[in-house]
C-alpha cells in the first residue's frame, strides 16, 4: 500500500516536475519575446527618428545643395568670420536713398526670408538704408560655385538662373534674396548664380552687416549699463553683475494706454524704459493723480526685485513703450542679494593648488618623430591620418627609443595666413602650453618650418566620441552622463583661467585608453574678461548659441549652451537643431524649440532645457552659483565628482573602446601627397 502510493506519489511528482519545466520554458520563450519586443520597440523608435529627419529634410527641400563633404567622413565643419569688426564705421556715408515701393519690395523679401525674418525692427530698417545698387548684363556671373562669399543679395528686377555643376536649378526673379549666408561668415558658394536678363540687385556686404548690427548691440549694452548705474538698489553690483543682468533682460513692448504696472497689485518686475514714455499715477481719494512722467532711461519697479511689496502706483504707456525688463526670480538667479559672489571655485579645483608645472617637454626633437603605419587593409604602409579638420591633418606618430605614442597636428601656415588665422594658432599653442588638466589634452612640443607649423600632443587611443557615438547610435545615460562630467570639469578648468572653449562638439571630445574624455582642438578658444564681451563669428552651426548668431555679443555662457545641445546629442544620436543648410539650423536655434524624443527621462529634459535658454544670463552654469548648479543638476546624481577628478571612476565608455592596433579606434584616411606652399611672413615668430 504505501509502495502503492510512494509510486502513485511519485508519478505526481513527475508530472508536476514536467509542469514546471514546461512552464519555466514559457517563461523563457516569453521572456525572450519580450527582450525582442523591447529590441523592436528601440529599433522602431530610431527608425521613427530618421523618418522624422528625413520628413523635415523633405518638408523644407534645400533650394541649394549642400557643399561636398569629403567622402570618408560626414562631420561638421567650423565655421567663422574673420574680420575685426571696425570700431567706427561711418554708416551715414553708405547710405542709400530708396522710393517707397523699392522699400516695401525689400522688406517683403526680408520678412518672407527664413533667415533675415529674424531681425528686429531696427535691424531690417538698417539693411534697408544700406542695401547698395548693383546692376548686371545678361549672362554675368553674379555668384560663382567654389569661391568664397561676402555679401548677399536682393533681386529688385530682372531674372538670373541659379545652376549648380552645370546643372539648372531654379530661377530667380524681383524679391528673391540669394547668398544670405554669406552675411553671417565666409562660407563657399554652392551654386553659381548668373543674371538671364539685365539685372538690378541690392546688395549688402558682409563686413557692413557684421559691423552695424555689432556696434548696434555694444552701443546698447553700454546705455543699458548707464541706465542701470543710476538705480540705487543696483549700485553696490560691479560691471560684471550689471552685464548679467542685462543677459537675462527681455525686451517688452507696450501699446498706448496699456497699464504696465499697477497700484496695489503684487509687483515682481523691474523694468527700464528704452523707448517711448510712461506716466505714474497714484490713486487719491478714488481718483488717479498724475505724479510724474518718465522718459529713455529712467526705471521703475526695482524694489520689486529684492523684497516682497505691493506697487505703490500706476505706470501707464503713453504712446508705444518698449522696456527691457526683468523678473524677480530670474534676478535672484543672477544675482545673490545677500553676499554677492559671482562665480563657483570655493573647494573643487585640485588642478590650480602647487605651481604650474613646465610646458611641453623639451626633451622631445623633431627629427626623432617617425610616423605609424598602417599594417593592414587598403592603406597598408601609408602613415596613419587620426582626424581631418578643418585646418590641418592629425598624424600618429613615435619614436624610435621610446616606442611612445604622439599625435601630431600639421597645419599648413599659407592656409592659416589666407583665413586669417593667425591670432587663433598662435593662442591655440599658447593655451595648450599652459594646460595642466587631466579633462584637456596635453601639448608636448611645437615646431615650424617653411611650409607647416606641428603640435605634438600626447595621444588619445580611444578615438573620437563622435566616431563611437556613429557607431552605436546613441549612448545610454551612465555614458552620457560620465562623458559630459568630464567636459564639466574641462569648462570650470577653462573658465576659471577665464577662458572659453567656443567649439564643443563629439568630433573635438576624444577618448583615452582608460575610457576618459579629453578636450582637443583649441582653434576657437579664447581668453576674456569677465563681465566684457566678443563678437566674434565662430563656432559650428549646431552647437551655436542664439547670441553668436544675432551677432549681439557673447561670453563664458556659449559654453553652456553648447553642453545643453552635447547632452543632447549623446542621448538623442543627432543634435537638437539640425538641417543639410546652415541657414535652416540658424533660424531652428533662433526659435529655440526643444523637441525631445519620448525615451529621454525628466531630468536630462531638465538639464537641457536649462542648459538651452535663449537668454545667456538664465543658463544654467551662468547663474549666481556658476558652475556648481550644473554639477548639482539631478541628471547627475549618480556623479562623483571627486573620484571622477582623482580617475578613480571605472569609465563606463571603456567598453565603446576597441583592443587592436593602437589606431584601432579611429576612422583610416587616405595619405595626403599634397605639399603646402611655402610662407614667411613672420607672423609665427612666436610659435
Ligand atoms: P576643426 O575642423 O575641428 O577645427 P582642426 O583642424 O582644428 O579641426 P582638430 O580638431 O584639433 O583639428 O583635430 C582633428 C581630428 O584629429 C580630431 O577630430 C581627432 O579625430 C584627431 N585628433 C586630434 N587630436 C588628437 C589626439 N591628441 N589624439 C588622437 N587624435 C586626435
Ligand atoms: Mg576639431
Amino acid at each position: 500500500m504505501t509502495y502503492l502510493l510512494s509510486v502513485a506519489m511519485e508519478k505526481q511528482l513527475e508530472e508536476l516536475k514536467q509542469q514546471l519545466e514546461k512552464q519555466c520554458q514559457i517563461n523563457q520563450e516569453l521572456q525572450r519575446q519580450n527582450k525582442d519586443l523591447e529590441q523592436r520597440l528601440k529599433d522602431k523608435e530610431k527608425l521613427l527618428q530618421e523618418l522624422q529627419t528625413q520628413y523635415h529634410d523633405l518638408e523644407f527641400p534645400s533650394q541649394t545643395a549642400n557643399e561636398a563633404e569629403p567622402e570618408f567622413r560626414t562631420s561638421r565643419a567650423a565655421v567663422m568670420a574673420p574680420e575685426p569688426i571696425p570700431e567706427n564705421l561711418e554708416i551715414s556715408r553708405n547710405m542709400v536713398k530708396k522710393t517707397a515701393s523699392e522699400t516695401s519690395l525689400i522688406v517683403k523679401a526680408i520678412q518672407k526670408n527664413d533667415f533675415l525674418s529674424r531681425l528686429d525692427d531696427e535691424q531690417i530698417t538698417m539693411m534697408v538704408d544700406l542695401l547698395m545698387s548693383s546692376h548686371y548684363k545678361p549672362s554675368e556671373e553674379v555668384i560663382t560655385e567654389g569661391s568664397e562669399g561676402d555679401r548677399m543679395y536682393i533681386v529688385a528686377a530682372g531674372e538670373l538662373i541659379v545652376t549648380q555643376s552645370g546643372r539648372d536649378l531654379r530661377t530667380l526673379t524681383k524679391g528673391d534674396v540669394f547668398g544670405e549666408l554669406a552675411i553671417l561668415y565666409n562660407c563657399k558658394r554652392t551654386a553659381t548664380v548668373k543674371a538671364k536678363t539685365h539685372v538690378h540687385l541690392w546688395c549688402m556686404e558682409r563686413q557692413t552687416y557684421r559691423t552695424i548690427i555689432t556696434n548696434k548691440s555694444k552701443k546698447k549694452r553700454e546705455q543699458l549699463m548707464g541706465f542701470l548705474k543710476t538705480s540705487r538698489t543696483l549700485k553696490d553690483l560691479n560691471d560684471a553683475q550689471l552685464s548679467k543682468i542685462i543677459d537675462s533682460m527681455e525686451e517688452v513692448k507696450f501699446q498706448d494706454n496699456e497699464v504696465i504696472v499697477r497700484e496695489g497689485t503684487e509687483g515682481n518686475t523691474f523694468y527700464i524704459i528704452l523707448k517711448g514714455e510712461v506716466v505714474v499715477s497714484k490713486n487719491v481719494n478714488g481718483h488717479q493723480k498724475q505724479i510724474r512722467r518718465m522718459g529713455k532711461g529712467e526705471h521703475f519697479g526695482e524694489q520689486a526685485l529684492i523684497r516682497e511689496i505691493l506697487r505703490t502706483a500706476t505706470c501707464t504707456a503713453d504712446g508705444p513703450v518698449t522696456c527691457f525688463s526683468i523678473d524677480k526670480e530670474v534676478f535672484e538667479e543672477t544675482i545673490p542679494v545677500e553676499h554677492l559672489e559671482l562665480f563657483d571655485d570655493s573647494k573643487v579645483m585640485q588642478e590650480e593648488q602647487g605651481p604650474e608645472q613646465p610646458g611641453p617637454s623639451s626633451s622631445l626633437k623633431f627629427k626623432d618623430l617617425v610616423p605609424v603605419l598602417y599594417q593592414e587593409g587598403r592603406y597598408q604602409g601609408d602613415p596613419v591620418t587620426l582626424g581631418v579638420g578643418g585646418f590641418g591633418r592629425v598624424q600618429l606618430m613615435t619614436t624610435l627609443t621610446y616606442g611612445k605614442y604622439y599625435a601630431m597636428k600639421r597645419v599648413s601656415k599659407k592656409q592659416i595666413v589666407s583665413k586669417r588665422q593667425e591670432e587663433h594658432m598662435l593662442f591655440e599653442k599658447k593655451i595648450l602650453k599652459a594646460i595642466q588638466c587631466d579633462f584637456i589634452v596635453k601639448l608636448h612640443a611645437a615646431f615650424k618650418d617653411a611650409r607647416y607649423i606641428y603640435m605634438v600632443m600626447e595621444f588619445c587611443g580611444g578615438g573620437e566620441i563622435w566616431t563611437k557615438l556613429k557607431e552605436v547610435g546613441r549612448f545610454d545615460e551612465p555614458v552620457a552622463v560620465f562623458c559630459t562630467a568630464c567636459v564639466v570639469e574641462a569648462y570650470s578648468y577653462l573658465h576659471k583661467k577665464s577662458i572659453m572653449y567656443r567649439d564643443l562638439k563629439p568630433e573635438n571630445l576624444m577618448l583615452d585608453i582608460k575610457g576618459y574624455i579629453k578636450l582637443v582642438d583649441f582653434g576657437f578658444a579664447k581668453e576674456l574678461v569677465r563681465g566684457e564681451k566678443t563678437y566674434s563669428f565662430v563656432g559650428t552651426p549646431e552647437y551655436m548659441a542664439p547670441e553668436i548668431i544675432k551677432n549681439q555679443g557673447h561670453d563664458f555662457a556659449v559654453d553652456f549652451w553648447s553642453l545643453g545641445i552635447l547632452i543632447f546629442e549623446l542621448l538623442v544620436g543627432s543634435p537638437p537643431f539640425s538641417s543639410s543648410e546652415p541657414q535652416k539650423i540658424y533660424s531652428k536655434i533662433l526659435d529655440g524649440e526643444l523637441k525631445f524624443p519620448l525615451y529621454l527621462s525628466e531630468a536630462a529634459k531638465s538639464i537641457i532645457s536649462k542648459l538651452c535658454r535663449p537668454r545667456p544670463g538664465q543658463r544654467l552654469g551662468n547663474t549666481k552659483n556658476g558652475i556648481k548648479d550644473v554639477r548639482h543638476h539631478r541628471w547627475y546624481s549618480s556623479m562623483n565628482w571627486h573620484k571622477l577628478r582623482m580617475g578613480q571612476l571605472d569609465a563606463p565608455t571603456i567598453r565603446l573602446i576597441r583592443k587592436g592596433p593602437c589606431y584601432i579606434n579611429f576612422d583610416k584616411f587616405p595619405q595626403d601627397h599634397s605639399v603646402a606652399e611655402e610662407e614667411f611672413s613672420g607672423w609665427d615668430r612666436d610659435f
